[in-house]
């Protein structure tokens, strides 16, 4: 089977004209796919029978995406919802509102590119759980899809699109790839490519790769420590060196896309959350012009913890005082476990992980 969100447009004209269906037919079948959010073949009514008859004939669907699970916070604007693909496999994904005076809300979702994680960052629940799966392109636009279809209904849209669910997009490149492809294709979900960022933990060759594609997509590099023997018992799959390296990568990225790399940064009490430590990285990042993005980090099973505000705002302050521009990432849902890898975790814990999967099983033994 073959999911039709899968196929770039020039993928769909040629499949469609290759049927002997006129072009026109394409666009149908994309802006039903797309704009409108058909889960079904058979919905697509636009489409002549024959057409629709001959795509389900040579396998051709669109992937089965169900909510199992959604957390909601207080104020209603960050809503975390683990998806089982077709195949059982569960993700989680996070949409975060931020309303603007005047206008709809900015709405960004933010995207899982693998099931589980192989970089083991020391903090993080999805580090902690391994890995299962890359995703497929055609499984992280669906996670947009989901959030466009429930934004439709209240006459809104998604806005931004930002890959900082769980996995490492850079690990899973073509994939990640396919999928920022179709997000910003304006004939699929037409998204202006300044609205998509891409987080990554610094997979060099990646980077490398991503400033060769011709995308004008934001870069998120995590960096968490100006100091390569921390940095790298924090992130332990980090190579020797890997700072430099980053640094290296940010400065390329730059001068060929024009676009400034902004570096994630989560602060851990006691552990890289010292002024000393602020002027190491502030000294690192200056003169690159770069952002840094300060993120008290959630509580995990890792066992760290976030430092107390005033600390926070301290190490801020000397970043800001040596030129760096910096922010503290505005709180989105922290009562509801939006650190990745959380809401699954969270299910598991409370049974509905395993209820699922069993669920799961019994409907592939039925088969
Ligand atoms: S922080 Fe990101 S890269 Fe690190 S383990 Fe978690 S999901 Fe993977």
């Amino acid at each position: 089977m073959t999911d039709l969100r899968r196929l770039l447009p020039a993928e769909m004209d040629e499949l469609v004209t290759g049927a002997g269906f006129p072009r026109y037919r394409s666009d149908q079948l994309l802006h039903a796919l797309w704009k409108e959010g058909k889960t079904s073949l058979s919905d697509i009514r636009v489409l002549p029978a024959a057409l629709r008859e001959h795509l389900a004939a040579q396998g051709y669907t669109i992937g089965a995406t169900t909510e199992t699970l959604r957390s909601a916070s207080d104020d209603g604007e960050t809503a975390k919802v683990l998806l089982k693909m077709a195949d059982g496999t569960l993700i989680e994904s996070v949409m975060m509102q931020y309303p603007e005076e005047g206008h709809h809300p900015r709405s960004t979702g933010c995207v899982s590119t693998q099931a589980g994680c192989a970089m083991g960052c020391v903090f993080c629940a999805t580090g902690q759980m391994g890995f299962k799966r890359n995703l497929r392109a055609e499984e992280i636009v669906a996670q947009i899809m989901h959030f466009a279809n429930l934004l439709r209904e209240r006459g809104q849209h998604v806005t931004n699109v930002v890959f900082m669910g769980m996995g490492e997009p850079l690990a899973n490149y073509a994939e990640t790839i396919r999928a920022v492809r179709l997000l910003v294709d304006p004939r699929a979900f037409g998204l202006a490519q300044r609205s998509i960022t891409i987080s990554t933990v610094g997979v060099i060759r990646g980077i490398q790769r991503l400033a060769e594609e011709g995308l004008q997509v934001g870069l998120a590099i995590s960096l968490h420590s100006p100091d390569d023997d921390l940095r790298r018992r924090l992130v332990p799959t980090a190579g020797p060196g890997s700072v430099g390296r980053i640094m290296e990568a940010a400065a390329d990225y730059f001068h060929r896309t024009g676009r400034r790399v902004t570096f994630e940064y989560a602060l851990l009490e006691g552990v890289n959350d010292s002024v000393e430590t602020a002027r190491e990285l502030a000294a690192l990042v200056a003169k690159t012009g770069a952002h840094v993005n300060l993120i008290p980090v959630n509580p995990t099973a890792g066992g760290f913890r976030r430092p107390a505000r005033a600390r926070t705002l301290a190490f801020e302050r000397v970043l800001r005082e040596n030129g760096v521009n910096c922010t503290v990432r505005v709180e989105k849902g922290s009562e509801i476990a939006a650190a990745c890898g959380q809401l699954r975790t969270e299910a598991a814990r409370a049974g509905a992980l395993q209820a699922t999967a069993q669920a799961a099983h019994r409907s592939t033994a039925a088969r």
